[in-house]
C-alpha cells in the first residue's frame, strides 16, 4: 500500500533519509523506533509530502506522490497524520476540527459529516466534549480528537509521529488504546513511538533507523529480546 524505493533526502549537507526502502502492506502495522534525529518524523513527513525527497520514489496504493493541487490534498486526506502536538484548530469547535476536512476536501453534506464526526469522537472516547474548544480539553482528550478528525477523512493509511510523547502518564494509555483498537480494526498504520507495549500489542513490524538509515527490521518479539546491530543494541540499553 505504501511502498518507498531508494528513498533520499538532504538538508543541506546532512543526509537525512538514506536511501530508504520500505514496504507497508494493507493492514500492516509498523513502528518506526530510533535515536533522536535518526530521521523518523523525515520519513513520515515526506510520506505525506509535507517534506520533498531528494531522490527515489514514494508511492500510495500504486500512485506516486502528486506534487501539488487537488491530487496533493487528496493525497493528504488520504494519509492522516497524527503529530506530538495535537493541532487542532483552536478557534474551531472538536465537532468542526473534525467535519472541516470531510466538507472541504471530501466534498461531503455538512449533516453526514456531523453524523459520521459524532460517530468517530464517541469511539475516541469525547462524544460529549463534541461543542467545546481543544483548549478546555486535556491533552489525551485532544490527541484523541486529532485521531478522529484524520479518521473523518477515510484514510487508507494512518501516520502516528511520537503521538504519546507529549502526553501525561496518565494520558499515554487512553491514546494508545484507541491506536491499539484501530490497528486490530486492521487500519494500515506507521507509527513513530518508543512505547514497546504498543510495539508488541500492535506491531507487525518494527524498523529501526539510525543515521537516516533502516538498520534493523523485525517482528517486535525478536527486534526487543534479539537486536542484531550494535546501534540497535545500544539504543534499547538506553530507553529500556
Ligand atoms: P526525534 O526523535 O528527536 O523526533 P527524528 O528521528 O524524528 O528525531 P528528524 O526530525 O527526522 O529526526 O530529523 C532528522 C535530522 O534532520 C536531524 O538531524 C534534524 O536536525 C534534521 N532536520 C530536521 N528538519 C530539518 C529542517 N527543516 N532543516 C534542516 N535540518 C532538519
Ligand atoms: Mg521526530
Amino acid at each position: 500500500l505504501v511502498v518507498l524505493d531508494g528513498v533520499n533526502k538532504w538538508f543541506g549537507d546532512l543526509h537525512v533519509l538514506q536511501d530508504i526502502n520500505l514496504t507497508v502492506t494493507r493492514g500492516e502495522v509498523v513502528v518506526v523506533i530510533g535515536p533522536s534525529g535518526s530521521g523518523k518524523s523525515t520519513l513520515c513527513r515526506a510520506i505525506n509530502r509535507l517534506e520533498t525527497i531528494g531522490n527515489g520514489t514514494i508511492s500510495i496504493d500504486g500512485e506516486p506522490l502528486p506534487e501539488e493541487g487537488k491530487a496533493l490534498a487528496r493525497l493528504r486526506a488520504d494519509v492522516g497524520m497524527v503529530f506530538q502536538a495535537f493541532n487542532l484548530f483552536a478557534h474551531k469547535t472538536i465537532l468542526e476540527n473534525v467535519t472541516l476536512g470531510p466538507i472541504k476536501v471530501r466534498k461531503q453534506k455538512k449533516a453526514d459529516a456531523e453524523k459520521r464526526a459524532r460517530e468517530l469522537l464517541e469511539r475516541v472516547g469525547v462524544a460529549h466534549q463534541a461543542d467545546k474548544y481543544p483548549a478546555q480539553l486535556s491533552g489525551g482528550q485532544q490527541q484523541r480528537v486529532a485521531i478522529a478528525r484524520a479518521l473523518a477523512m477515510e484514510p487508507k493509511v494512518m501516520l502516528f509521529d511520537e503521538p504519546t510523547s507529549a502526553l501525561d502518564p496518565e494520558m499515554i494509555k487512553e491514546v494508545l488504546d484507541v491506536m491499539v483498537d484501530l490497528a486490530k480494526g486492521g487500519m494500515t498504520m506507521i507509527v513513530v513511538t518508543h512505547e514497546m507495549g504498543f510495539a508488541r500489542t500492535a506491531g507487525d513490524r518494527v524498523v529501526f533507523m539510525s543515521d537516516g538509515q533502516i538498520v534493523e527490521e523485525n517482528t517486535p518479539e525478536e527486534f526487543f529480546t534479539n537486536p542484531q546491530s550494535d546501534r540497535a543494541k545500544d539504543f534499547l540499553g538506553k530507553i529500556l
